[in-house]
């Protein structure tokens, strides 16, 4: 058989397991770690070493005040995050409060933030035209709010333009007007691939994945610090047996979430090699960009391992599927959007034009792909827009 050779480049969608991850799966302790008998410890002997292995890579201390919650992946963690700080307190129903989130969140926290303005709750976006986050649009905002800011959530790396906001001012800002709000980060997509802890963006919340890291589906964490946890600013909202502190009942996934502090511990030990070799991969991909027909949504500051790029009046999904079948994996805007068919709130928030944004591709790659997955997407793309500009010419002539 003649097995194609494969270029990923949809590394923000989820990730190969690494061989760590994958044999720390496989080697999980299979009792309920909430059993009080010896094989139920030993499973909870796991579980709490697999919560300190990833707690340590969010700069959590041994003995810390602050919470780890492990979910089933990052939504559920962004779910949690805000409907169950909604659910915290008895709130007015003429006024239960305000939300704030950076324009084009994931849909994990743009869709709850939906429902909750079904049920009155003010909720005001904040601009990321070129990828930052309007920060004077922010103060703003937070001086005519109607009803308090009850929780404000800002993505530290943007899943389809890979714009990197500011988190740390973002948050300040809140903390300085409302200081009980429950300030939340999405940082799904920069775990792991630049330098931050909760602390040093001076969030309270924040939600990692660890598909998304070279680990197994089925696993994600909620951070939550101490002061949230003092105030009761979150409630459960999948009420059961009260694992996870009662924030999230269901017997824990514990193969996965070993896969997780296994790729975690990886990720963290590695970080300045890996982000040194995708800057390295980047700086060749951008200079291969700029020879062909393509340009880049560049955002103000971006995280080298996502690539926004718009082809000469091709769509999107014709480019991918021509990629594809040279076996080079890249997505049309992300992953969930391109699904959905729905319009990119992300790039329309970044101030990309309706036509444009029909014809991005998301090129995100990490330290894992190579020089020679580089070369062929340049070659890929360069043949492939050369192609399909031949069939347009041909079928325009007849
Ligand atoms: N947040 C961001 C920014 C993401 O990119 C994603 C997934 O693409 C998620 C949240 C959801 O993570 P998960 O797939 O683990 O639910």
């Amino acid at each position: 058989m003649n097995m194609m050779t494969e270029h990923y480049f949809d590394q923000s969608a989820t990730t190969r397991p690494s061989d760590a991850a994958v044999e720390a799966m496989i080697s999980a302790a299979w009792g309920n770690p909430s059993s009080v008998h010896a094989v139920g410890q030993r499973a909870a002997n796991e579980l709490r070493e697999a919560r300190a292995a990833v707690g340590r890579t969010l700069g959590m201390p041994r003995f810390s005040q602050d919470r780890l919650i492990f979910t089933s992946c990052g939504t559920e963690s962004n779910n949690i995050a805000l409907l169950g700080c909604a659910r915290a307190k008895k709130r007015d129903p003429e006024r239960p409060g305000t939300v704030i989130l950076s324009a084009g969140e994931h849909p994990s926290l743009e869709n709850p933030a939906l429902l909750l303005e079904k049920e009155g709750y003010a909720v005001v976006r904040i601009p990321t035209a070129g990828g930052a986050l309007d920060l004077d649009f922010l103060e703003k905002a937070l001086g005519e709010a109607d009803a308090p800011v009850i929780f404000a959530g800002f993505m530290l790396v943007n899943n389809e333009t890979g714009a990197v906001y500011d988190v740390k001012s973002a948050a300040s800002l809140v903390k300085k007007k409302f200081p009980d709000a429950v300030i939340h980060c999405d940082a799904v997509q920069g775990y792991l691939k630049m330098k931050f802890t909760p602390t040093s963006l001076g969030v309270d919340t924040l939600t990692v994945s660890a598909h998304k890291i070279h680990a197994v589906r089925g696993a994600g964490a909620l951070y939550v610090n101490a002061a949230v946890l003092k105030r009761r600013n979150i409630a459960a909202v999948m009420p059961g047996g009260g694992q996870e502190g009662g924030f999230r009942s269901g017997t824990e996934n514990l193969a996965a979430i070993r896969s997780f502090a296994a790729a975690a511990e990886e990720g963290y030990a590695n970080l300045d090699g890996r982000i040194a070799r995708t800057a390295e991969l980047r700086a060749r991909l951008d200079e291969g960009l700029s020879r062909l027909d393509v340009r880049l949504n560049r955002p103000v500051r971006g995280l080298a391992n996502i690539a926004s790029v718009v082809l000469p009046g091709i769509r999107s999904e014709t480019m991918l599927n021509e990629l594809s079948g040279r076996g080079i994996y890249v997505s049309a805007g992300s992953a969930c959007a391109a699904n959905s068919k729905k319009k990119s709130l992300a790039l329309e928030a970044f101030g990309v034009s309706a036509s444009d944004a029909d014809s991005t591709i998301r090129v995100s790659l990490d330290h894992t792909n190579t020089e020679e997955d580089v070369e062929a997407l340049l070659e890929g793309l360069a043949e492939g827009i050369a192609n399909l500009q031949r069939k347009r010419t041909a079928s325009a002539g007849k």
